[in-house]
């Protein structure tokens, strides 16, 4: 067991603060990272503050982590000191399950979080990346395109994967008619790998300020939700939607703008539950699914392809001590287009 510093928040209205952890000794098959980047997620905030329930408090936050290798265990085979990885938002799996054998495994019953999940090596939950060093499996660990700037690859291990995913398991190709709900972390990047895989890309948002930028990150089109009439000219027509949306909003008013047995997905996880209109199911036999982050494999594939194609998240570059102030923006919808905390701050 090791010493490292963090930041953790002790209870749901404290705000997070500096504080000192336990991290397991690197075991036979254990990477050791020293963590450069971790950008922040919405699901941090929903986690630090309890909107989800079932957090363990104190809890350090980030599942969004890029760094440096510093040791590893004998066993390990993938990776050596100094190689640049990244971690996302789980640690460890069973290995066995049907999910974990098909590669799928962000479903597995057995999952171990990368934070305020149950820890197999240690006593009490995991710690995130809100920190300066960690210790994970090789398994769930990823190499990164070494052409791509740190503090914007951070970003790709969560926001990155989960609209990956989606994308791809919808078969958004050339040709086809996609929409973005909301345009934050998620939904920017949800932008440029639609535009990236060759779909004409819609951004729907609350934000009108966002629109230049919007068609600067890859949209062809830009609809302020907020007014009917530019809702109603997409009616019927899309292919695929992804709703990254945070908080509470009318779902139907996107169901309609569904072509017939058109998709619409739900990433963003807002607290409370939505409303469906039958109707608008009904009619066009249209889908209305959600999706969990990706499996490792494929967050191995999404993170080639942004080397590829030269994707990064933009981000907005922060020292640690300032967290809390991007959490308050967060809710704001005011962040272009991702926090991204570097990890040196915590050294001061
Ligand atoms: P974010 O950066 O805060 O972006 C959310 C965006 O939603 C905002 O920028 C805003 O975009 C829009 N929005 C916010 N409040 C709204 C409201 N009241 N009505 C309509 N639109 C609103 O958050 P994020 O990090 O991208 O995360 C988004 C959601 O996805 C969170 O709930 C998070 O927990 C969830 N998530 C899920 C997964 C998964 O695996 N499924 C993974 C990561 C995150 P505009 O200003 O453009 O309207
Ligand atoms: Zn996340």
């Amino acid at each position: 067991m090791y010493k490292t510093k963090a930041y953790s928040a002790a209870s749901a209205t404290s705000p997070l603060a500096s504080d000192t952890i336990a991290r397991r000794d690197p075991t036979e098959h254990d990477v050791q990272i020293e963590i450069l980047f971790c950008g922040v997620c919405h699901s941090d905030l929903h986690m630090v503050r309890g909107e989800w329930g079932g957090t363990v408090y104190p809890i350090v936050p980030g599942h969004e982590i890029v760094g440096r290798v510093t040791k590893v265990g004998s066993a390990v085979t993938k990776f050596k000191s100094d190689d640049l990885v990244g971690v996302g938002c789980m640690v460890d799996s069973d290995g066995t399950c049907r999910h974990c054998k098909d590669g799928l495994e962000q479903f597995c019953p057995n999952l171990t979080l990368t934070y305020n999940s149950p820890d197999k090596h240690m006593e009490g939950v995991t710690y995130g990346g809100y920190s300066d060093s960690i210790v994970v499996d090789e398994r769930f660990v990823l190499r990164i395109p070494n052409n791509l700037d740190l503090a914007g690859v951070a970003p790709l291990l969560c926001a990155g994967i989960t609209t990956y995913s989606p994308l791809r398991h919808w078969g958004v190709t050339e040709g086809k008619k996609v929409g973005v709900v909301g345009l934050g972390g998620l939904g920017h990047m949800g932008v440029k790998i639609a535009h990236a895989l060759g779909a004409h890309v819609v951004v729907f948002t609350t934000s009108p300020g966002k629109t230049e930028d919007a068609l600067r990150l890859g949209a062809d089109e830009v609809v302020v939700s907020r007014n009917a009439d530019e809702m109603q000219k997409h009616t019927g027509s899309f292919d695929f939607i992804l709703d990254t949306v945070s908080a509470d909003h009318d779902i139907n008013a996107y169901l309609n703008l569904l072509a017939r047995d058109g998709n619409i997905t739900l990433v963003g996880a807002p607290p409370k539950p939505l409303e469906v209109a039958a109707f608008s199911l009904i009619m066009g036999r249209r889908s209305f699914s959600g999706s969990n982050i990706g499996g490792i494999a494929e967050t191995q594939e999404m993170l080639d392809f942004c080397g590829e194609h030269n994707i990064t998240a933009d981000v907005e570059v922060i020292p640690i001590q300032k967290v809390n102030e991007a959490y308050e923006r967060l809710l704001k919808s005011d962040v272009k287009y991702r926090f991204s905390i570097d990890m040196a701050s915590l050294k001061d």
